[in-house]
């Protein structure tokens, strides 16, 4: 690794021999944690995870076509991954789910992302990906927001699940060989920096491929923006939520790409984005930070492998 952090975009111009476009695809989902009397995580808002993806009213065929045209003649780009990003993609009859991914297997398509959340992954569901995976040769990775490791955190945002969920889902996903991509917020209030790190130090001995690290932002008519608003929490300086990043980064595996290390908040509609700074602010801000104090990922993973034994074995 040459750069301060193993970055998604080279692993795929590597893997692929060209740059991929990430298309987000709408299907008409929901969410288990928002169904059945229940309201969802504290900070979710009425669109779910998506802000950015054309709408669900056309089929997964239109909406992919439609960007592959206008991606494909603006950047002369030719291969694309579908991402059903929204909410809880298998959340669904398991035959619905097979409907809407064969669909987005269309030409230039070469990787399906499935974005969902870490109790809703059975074998059936995996079994489907698989057939669709052979049968049209394009890889499977699964998205799956775990958002902080701390029991105490993941009730007070209400997510429905605990880490325990997270491992299973992510070692059952492995099996079938496809790639597994984890999603945290590392600026949530009830987390500290030893939080992070063993974010860090779970994804990456379970070998998890990706990670795509999210800062927090508050949406209007939220839980959390009741509760941001009543004074209930704070939300870290943008150096702490540097901090944060960097130690995460120093402790995780190197072969783990990262895929974002900031939030793309929305900019309307919202009481707290990212100290009021843009994306690329915040990222070169952390970057500067990293290589003005030498440091890159995986430069203190050195606890696998049976750390404290390890000084007896030489070679
Ligand atoms: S899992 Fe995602 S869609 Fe479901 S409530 Fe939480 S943030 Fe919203």
């Amino acid at each position: 690794m040459k750069d301060i952090y193993n970055r998604y975009s080279e692993y795929l111009k590597e893997h692929y021999g060209c740059r991929v476009y990430k298309l987000p695809v709408n299907i008409p989902v929901s969410c288990p944690n928002r169904t059945g009397g229940l309201s969802g995580c504290t900070y979710c808002d009425e669109k779910g995870a998506g802000f950015d993806s054309l709408s669900g009213i056309f089929s997964v065929a239109e909406q992919l076509s439609k960007n592959i045209d206008y991606i494909g003649k603006k950047y002369k780009a030719e291969k694309f991954t579908a991402y059903f990003q929204n909410f809880t993609n298998t959340f669904l009859p398991v035959d619905e789910f097979k409907k809407y991914i064969e669909e987005a297997c269309i030409n230039g398509i070469v990787e399906i992302d499935i974005s969902t959340r870490p109790d809703c992954i059975r074998s059936e569901y995996l079994n489907a990906m698989k057939d669709i995976s052979d049968k049209y040769n394009v890889e499977i990775t699964v998205e799956l927001g775990l958002q902080s490791i701390n029991p105490h955190t993941l009730k007070k945002i209400n997510r429905g699940h605990t880490l325990a969920e997270f491992i299973d889902a992510a070692l059952e996903i492995k099996k079938y060989g496809f790639k597994v991509c984890t999603h945290l917020i590392l600026n949530l209030p009830w987390d500290d920096i030893d939080d992070c790190i063993e974010a860090a130090k779970i994804i990456s001995v379970i070998g998890v491929d990706f990670a795509k690290l999210h800062s927090l932002y508050i949406a209007e008519n939220t839980v959390m923006a009741r509760e941001y608003s009543s004074g209930a929490f704070e939300i870290c300086s943008l150096d702490e939520y540097a901090d944060r990043v960097i130690e995460f980064l120093r402790y995780l595996s190197p072969d783990i790409c990262i895929e974002r290390i900031v939030s793309r908040a929305p900019k309307e509609n919202t009481l707290f984005a990212n100290w009021s700074r843009s994306t690329w602010f915040v990222r070169d801000y952390i970057e500067n930070k990293m290589r003005m104090n030498g440091f890159f990922q995986g430069e203190l993973f050195n606890y696998a492998g049976g750390s404290a034994v390890r000084r007896f074995f030489k070679n």
